[in-house]
């Protein structure tokens, strides 16, 4: 079986950077695993495993336009220590799950000068270019519940109450 639409694909891999150092990585854990051809990975990423088969280890490099998008100026924004609750510590390198017009998103503390708080709302990974070394370690066809859903469901897949 081969990596294709449709299918539920698990991987190992090692992320690291343009300089060589390890990012993100699989090791002591179950492999990850996603639903190929839905955009549940990052474009590069899920490009690079069509076609793969189980035990098969590559490595790609994935420029940020195919990975987690270039770093946006736009989505840096100031605002006010009064913005927060009364007994809010806040510390550089905190992060803060924000309601924003593109919807729910991550913003990390990137500057803090007096009462001006600098957030900014780009993925920790934007702007980099990753290098991922990779190995499929299992194929299997979705259930139609994963399909309509979008997911993967049971072990290292997605939960429902
Ligand atoms: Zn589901």
């Amino acid at each position: 079986m081969q990596v294709a639409r449709n299918l539920v694909v698990s991987f190992d891999y090692k992320l690291k950077d343009e300089h060589g150092e390890v990012i993100d990585s699989s090791e002591g854990s179950e492999p990850m695993q996603y639903l190929h051809g839905v955009g549940g990975i990052i474009p590069g990423l899920e490009k690079a495993l069509e076609g793969r088969a189980v035990g098969d280890s590559f490595q790609v490099v994935i420029p940020p336009d195919e990975a987690y998008g270039e770093h946006n100026a736009k989505m840096l924004q100031t605002v006010s220590r009064k913005d927060f609750g009364k007994d809010q510590d806040i510390e550089l390198g905190m992060r803060f799950r924000v309601q924003t017009n593109l919807g729910p998103r991550v913003v990390t503390v990137i500057d803090i000068d007096g009462d001006a708080i600098t957030l900014d709302g780009n993925h920790e990974l934007a702007g980099e270019t990753l290098h991922f070394d990779v190995t499929v370690r299992g194929i299997r066809a979705a259930t139609s519940e994963e399909l309509e859903h979008g997911h993967v469901h049971g072990p290292g897949g997605h939960h429902h109450d």
